[in-house]
């Protein structure tokens, strides 16, 4: 499994479109939103990092139960650190990411102020206001954390405005 994070905004759906791969790509926040709707009533899937820290943990439990059973070639797009109006909380728990056969720890991630422009014209998503500086240094620290921890390299990929197809081709590299 290779597993792709990133801010919101720092266009990791947008780099994973651009892939040719016969990997499967399975967003995490599908999955879960499938689980917070059936269990929680969550309708929209920027309502769940609202969610009290408990609920966000029982459906994070279930997801990675899920993930655990994934075989082949798979890359995961998900979070390295989700922001929560109780604090960050990590995307990649220990005690799931020990579940996982990990190859490579993918960080997407954009200069600061190109984040916020990709947010603030994304009329699909209801972004948050947040400290996009200290969001991203912190999903700097989550990364070394889970490398360390898994053993896989971690891979920082800076998906630049108007040079897509460089972070599509980094990414591409690192595919086997
Ligand atoms: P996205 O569509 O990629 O922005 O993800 C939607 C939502 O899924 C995020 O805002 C989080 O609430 C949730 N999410 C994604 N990855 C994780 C994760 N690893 N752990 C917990 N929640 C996550
Ligand atoms: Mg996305």
């Amino acid at each position: 499994m290779i597993i792709v994070m990133g801010l919101p905004g720092a266009g990791k759906s947008t780099v994973l479109k651009g892939l040719k791969t016969d990997y499967r790509i399975l967003n995490y926040g599908d999955l879960m939103l499938e689980i917070e709707k059936e269990h929680f009533g969550v309708k929209d899937r920027d309502d769940m990092r609202k969610l009290p820290i408990e609920k966000q943990k029982k459906a994070q439990k279930m997801v990675y139960e899920k993930l655990a059973k994934e075989h082949g070639k798979v890359i995961l797009d998900t979070h390295c650190s989700v922001s929560t109006p109780t604090g960050f909380f990590p995307g990649l728990p220990f005690d799931y990411l020990k579940l996982l056969k990990v190859d490579a720890l993918v960080l997407v991630t954009a200069d600061p102020k190109e984040v916020a422009e990709r947010r603030a014209t994304d009329p699909t998503r209801k972004r948050d206001d947040d400290d996009i500086f200290l969001h991203d240094s912190l999903n700097r620290g989550y990364l070394a954390a889970y490398s360390a921890f898994t053993g896989a390299p971690a891979v920082v990929i800076f998906n630049r405005q108007g040079k897509l197809e460089e972070a599509v081709a980094k990414l591409q590299a690192i595919l086997i």
